[in-house]
């Protein structure tokens, strides 16, 4: 039995760290009933360690939005496992507004996986297709070749620890979901590798309160990475109920 991961990229929000700690408090009354979801909170890196005292005690692990692979070195602006150790649980590798807007590559992506878990951080490598490639029907292959780089440092996908995040590029921020079938068939396609059954597989791309309980329902779909409506304590407290099919 994979435990359902709801996770909450905050991205550039919210604008003071007020704001944050009284978002991550809620966020961890909200969690408090429910043990059969994971929640997490990816909030900016230098709000890591008030967020992380302000769900103390609590049921939210925390995680970065992005890292570095290497663990120190001439890397301006940058933050390396080794830092977020203690700080952090999980990482996102990949997000797709990292790849538009600061160059991450695949290749990349997958150095950053592997060095997330020889940590022991749970890296959230995420991967989905543009909206050109998915009209020129290369959402397969997209999938396939992000997948197979996000892993290729990887000795063993068991044991891992790996969670995958599908998050089609045009369905993020743009309140157009991809329907619960489009999002299984990519997570089916995700759970196809030997040793993919204990992967948890996150559904990304406009996840709402009113939404969300679709892309639950879909056998391959463990959870959801959420943007926007990671913001409002709210609808976000509905998505965690809805993945606890509650
Ligand atoms: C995201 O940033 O990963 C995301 C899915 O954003 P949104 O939920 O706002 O589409």
């Amino acid at each position: 039995m994979r435990t359902p991961i709801v996770a909450g990229n905050w991205k550039m929000h919210p604008s003071t760290l007020g704001e944050a700690t009284r978002l991550a408090s809620a966020v961890r009354e909200a969690a408090g009933g429910l043990p059969q979801v994971t929640t997490v909170v990816c909030p900016p890196t230098i709000w890591l360690a008030e967020v992380r005292r302000a769900i103390e005690g609590g049921r939210v692990a925390v995680g970065a939005q992005t890292m570095h692979w290497e663990d120190t070195g001439a890397f301006t602006g940058e933050t390396s496992p080794a830092m977020l150790v203690g700080l952090a649980e999980y990482v996102i590798c990949g997000h797709s507004e990292r790849r538009q807007y600061d160059g991450e590559t695949d290749e990349r992506v997958g150095r950053k996986v592997a060095s997330a878990v020889a940590h022991g951080l749970r890296p959230i490598a995420a991967i989905g297709e543009r909206a050109e490639e998915r009209r020129a029907g290369q959402t397969e292959s997209v999938i396939d070749r992000q997948l197979r780089a996000a892993v290729a440092g990887l000795e063993h996908l068991a044991g891992s620890g790996l969670i995958v995040a599908y998050e089609p590029v045009w369905a993020i921020g743009t309140g157009d979901a991809a329907s619960g079938g489009d999002a299984q068939e990519a997570a089916a396609q995700i759970r196809d590798p030997a040793g993919a059954e204990e992967i948890v597989i996150l559904y990304g791309g406009s996840v709402t309160a009113e939404n969300a309980a679709e892309f639950f329902a879909e056998p391959d779909i463990d959870g959801a990475l959420v943007g926007g409506a990671s913001l409002r304590a709210d609808e976000f407290a509905a998505i965690l109920h809805a993945a606890a099919h509650d």
